[in-house]
């Protein structure tokens, strides 16, 4: 059913805003709830259906017309038509498996990573029965009344009410990157979606903020009706995951090489039939296409975005979870990264003296203290000023916590919190200041100025409030108020001021400056640079903000990883190395650079200054970017948070760009790579860890199925060099059953195993190294592939002696026989038993992450024997996979195969940990 809509957007244009209302059946104080629940009902929720994915069926055939899957189908046909209708039905039957196995993997990636999708809901301010709320953005309706702020998505089609410096990127519907300003007044503009007092869903605020009635919603706003005719969604492939793609194509080219040679060699060498040379030369192919690889290393892929969005880091896409193993350098915020962004102010400096306050947190049960006593807002000029400045200018609304113990709820930001909460401690009244001193106009904060001022009209009286960087702040300001007086501000003062901010930025508290302005004239528009001048100081809150626990050890962890953080924060230097050097970030030696130092630096000179230890501090934005490119020109992965409008330009240059999901505005997240839900920068060193882990469990798989190869292809190969004298050790249906049965889920199992102890304690993997490297091809041919071999071939040999027969005249047909190809296939599954306990470390020892602690490699060997038992003891299997059962003295033979590879293997473990010691 379609959803009922109204007309355009563009069309309510020029309709006066009363008639809007009208329309709309709301107000300006928004509708209420009650209504809006049944407005959802009827209208929908507010969300993007995008347009149809590949279809699932698609995707399932895919699995079954790849070139394995066609070589299969073609041998299973020759078989046939050679008579052998059970080894043709084997082998499709294998074929089936595997594409439907296939498919699981990628249907659980699939889901694996549009789960992610849900975790990130956004929200948008309403108001509602006259009061602000925080919604989900899905339960905005038509007639809501909406808050639209710099740096947010706009969740739906929207008339403006009123706008402040609104600019809106419509990128996303236009193509055009150079942002729009909408006002309330009405003008056309050129082409659609231009009008200027008509916002669209799916754009964002680039600058300013507004209020505007929402008129269309979901699937019925403009980005709706387009998202609707868009069709596949593009799928992104990651350079892993092309990688492999290249290899599996190479080694397939090999493989089928070495077919068509043995397929001669077999004709020409030891005269077999053309069929039988066939069959005989596809398993050669078989053994050697690593067929399960893509969908697995996909599914591992995914599985590590799904464990990372539980340690609160979601991955936008998997070419992600790659680079983070890479990570070389983060470029790290302070505010609510690095610290818990709870500030509380615990210090008023003024001119003539200094407060102190007590209580912590967003918890209101503390005081001003002056002279042991607890003040009371109407005491002191000054400090009544102060904190009149605090709370008028302020854009966050604080909800009393219900009980002492609990937070309480903001609406806004934590600074501007701390400052509500300081003024409540004093006992001010909030409401009537507001209705005393409306605010008249307003020149938000951005992290260029690094203040933010408003203009209080009292009966006509025209002030200017502003706080913000001290630095910034005093630069501007002429005069002081100092014990009720206004004056000029002297050198003297100024010493004094940035003395006293100077102490506490030293033991890492932050501060902001206070200061106003009493304008001369009324004026219908004031330019921020008019207002911004000839201020009075008035004084400095201070606010801690404490490093957040867990930031210790996750700093720790870096270092040992040999990745440096380097702090880039908009904070002044001095607080900034103070909690730098507390958590253990640098030394007291470090540099500390600031944004006017980093704009006048030559390229060279930034080159040197970030090759040593290094803080920026004062630093706008954009000049991550500057940060960022040059390290990354000094070779360095570079991931760097950021969270506001303009650092933007950063997260898209970083190689992993971080945004922040509590705080962060849309237009972070977008350009982000990786959203963290928490805020915690040690969610960051979290993913590196899985990201790290992730890329080394890949290469365990690939190991793990790599190494079966050779004792696969031995067998063929000593039947091929002797002529056929010894007669096929290892049948085509056999290594069909080692490749596509019983390899599978300990090789899936591979790809879940936990981090391996010490993975952070190595150096971060060089940038675009090798999946498939020398080492690891040397362990599964040299070493695992090497022993294997030798030991399933001597297990055919084993099998033939006990039931004696010699070299010379080797069983070739009948019970024996079977009973010897059985014996080959059984020794490959035990060493693949033991090599995949093997494979689950690299250095560490097996038995200390547990021998049994991956449940999914304990069910795979158990599915592994069950599977084996069932070819041995049941008879219609037995015909088909020409095996038979065997004796105690062989079964001995294979129970005990694990133990030695298992403790061989430990031996080697030992000596290169003790290599990675003393090297
Ligand atoms: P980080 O960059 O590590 O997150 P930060 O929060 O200090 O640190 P910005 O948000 O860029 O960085 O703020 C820079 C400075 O601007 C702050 O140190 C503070 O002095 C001032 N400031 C922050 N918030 C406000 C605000 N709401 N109003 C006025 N000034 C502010």
């Amino acid at each position: 059913m379609a959803q009922p809509k109204f007309k355009a957007a563009g069309e309510y244009a020029q309709i006066p805003l009363e008639q809007v209302f009208q329309q709309f059946k709301t107000s300006s104080a928004g509708i209420s709830g009650q209504e809006a629940t049944k407005r959802l009902a009827k209208f929908g929720q507010n969300t993007i259906q995008r347009g149809h994915r590949q279809s699932q069926f698609k995707l399932f055939i895919k699995n079954f017309t790849s070139l394995m899957a066609i070589l299969l189908w073609v041998s299973g046909i020759i078989a046939l038509f050679a008579g052998m209708l059970e080894l043709a039905i084997a082998i499709w039957a294998v074929n089936l498996i595997n594409g439907i196995f296939s498919f699981w993997q990628e249907h659980a990636a699939q889901k694996a990573t549009d789960s992610l999708r849900q975790m990130l809901p956004a929200y948008t301010q309403v108001l509602r029965d006259g009061q602000q709320q925080r919604v989900d953005a899905a339960d905005l309706v038509p007639g809501d009344i909406f808050t639209i702020q710099a740096g947010n998505s706009i969740s739906a089609d929207a008339r403006l009410i009123s706008a402040t410096g609104l600019q809106v990127d419509e990128s996303a519907l236009t193509g055009e990157s150079v942002p729009e300003s909408k006002t309330v007044a009405y003008q056309p503009g050129d082409g659609k979606f231009a009008e200027s007092n008509i916002v669209y869903a799916g754009t964002m605020a680039a600058s300013g903020d507004a209020q505007a009635i929402a008129l269309n919603t979901g699937m019925a706003t403009e980005f709706g009706q387009i998202a609707q005719l868009t069709q596949n969604q593009k799928q992104n492939v990651s350079p892993l995951q092309k990688e492999l793609n290249h290899l599996t194509q190479q080694i397939s080219l090999l493989a089928i090489l070495i077919g068509v040679l043995f397929f001669i060699l077999a004709i020409f060498f030891v005269h077999y039939p053309i069929a039988k040379s066939f069959i005989f030369a596809l398993g050669m192919i078989v053994a050697f296409i690593p067929e399960g690889l893509l969908p697995t290393v996909t599914l591992s892929l995914a599985q590590g975005v799904q464990r990372m969005a539980k340690k609160h880091a979601l991955v936008k896409d998997l070419s992600s979870v790659e680079t983070l193993g890479e990570t070389t350098v983060i470029c790290s915020d302070k505010t609510g990264t690095l610290t818990q962004n709870q500030m509380t102010v615990n210090h008023i400096w003024l001119p003539s003296g200094e407060y102190k306050v007590s209580g912590q947190g967003y918890v209101n049960n503390g005081q001003i203290q002056t002279d042991q006593q607890p003040y009371t807002f109407g005491h002191n000029h000054d400090l009544d000023l102060l904190l009149q400045i605090s709370v008028l200018n302020n854009n966050t609304t604080v909800k009393a916590p219900q009980t002492a113990d609990k937070q309480a709820k903001i609406l806004g930001t934590p600074t501007e919190a701390a400052l509500i909460i300081l003024a409540e401690k004093a006992q001010l009244d909030l409401p009537s200041l507001q209705a005393k001193l409306p605010r008249q106009t307003e020149f938000p904060f951005d992290s260029e100025r690094k203040r933010m001022t408003t203009i209080q009209n009292d009966h006509g009286q025209l002030t200017a409030y502003v706080k913000g960087a001290l630095d910034g702040l005093l630069a501007i300001s002429t005069l002081i108020l100092d014990n009720g007086q206004v004056r000029p501000l002297t050198e003297q003062d100024r010493q004094t001021i940035l003395a006293a901010d100077k102490n506490y930025a030293a033991a890492g508290l932050r501060s902001l400056a206070v200061a106003y302005r009493q304008l001369p004239v009324q004026q219908a528009e004031w330019q921020q640079a008019d207002v911004e001048q000839q201020l009075t100081f008035v004084g400095l809150t201070i606010m801690a903000d404490p490093p957040r626990p867990e930031i210790y050890a996750a700093v720790a962890k870096c270092h040992a990883a040999n990745i440096r953080i380097i702090m880039v924060t908009g904070d002044s230097a001095l607080t900034a190395k103070s909690i730098a050097c507390k958590i253990g970030i640098t030394s007291d030696q470090a540099r500390v650079v600031t944004g006017d130092e980093l704009a006048a630096m030559s390229d060279a000179e930034l080159k040197t200054a970030l090759s040593g230890e290094l803080i920026f501090a004062r630093v706008a934005p954009e000049q991550k970017y500057r940060v960022v490119t040059m390290l990354q020109s000094m070779g360095e992965v570079v991931a760097s948070t950021g969270d506001g409008v303009n650092d933007a330009p950063a997260l898209k240059k970083a190689d992993i760009g971080i945004a922040m999901g509590m705080t962060g505005t849309d237009v972070a997240k977008d350009a982000a790579d990786m959203i963290l839900t928490d805020d915690n920068f040690a969610s960051i060193v979290a993913a590196i860890e899985e990201g790290r882990t992730v890329y080394s469990n890949i290469q365990k798989f690939l190991l793990y199925i790599l190494n079966s190869n050779l004792p696969e292809a031995a067998p063929s190969v000593v039947f091929l060099f002797s002529r056929g004298l010894i007669p096929l050790p290892l049948t085509v249906m056999q290594i069909l059953t080692v490749d596509l049965g019983t390899d599978m889920l300990p090789a899936l199992g591979l790809g879940a195993e936990r981090s391996e102890p010490g993975i952070m304690a190595q150096p971060p993997r060089a940038h675009n190294a090798h999946l498939l490297n020398r080492q690891l091809l040397w362990k599964a041919f040299g070493w695992y592939g090497l022993i294997a071999a030798i030991l399933s071939t001597a297990g055919y040999f084993i099998a033939n002696h006990v039931n004696g027969w010699t070299l010379a005249t080797l069983a070739n047909s009948g019970l024996d026989y079977r009973q010897a190809t059985t014996m080959t296939l059984a020794t490959i599954i035990f060493c693949q038993i033991a090599a995949a306990l093997n494979c689950r470390t690299k250095r560490s020892s097996v038995f200390r992450i547990g021998l049994f602690s991956n449940r999914r490699i304990i069910g795979g060997i158990i599915f592994e024997v069950l599977l084996l038992l069932a070819l041995m003891y049941q008879p219609e299997l037995q015909l088909i996979f020409n095996t038979a059962p065997l004796r105690g003295s062989e079964w001995l033979y294979l129970l005990a195969i694990p133990i030695p590879l298992i403790l061989i293997d430990e031996v080697r473990k030992y000596w290169s940990r003790r290599r990675v010691v003393t090297s």
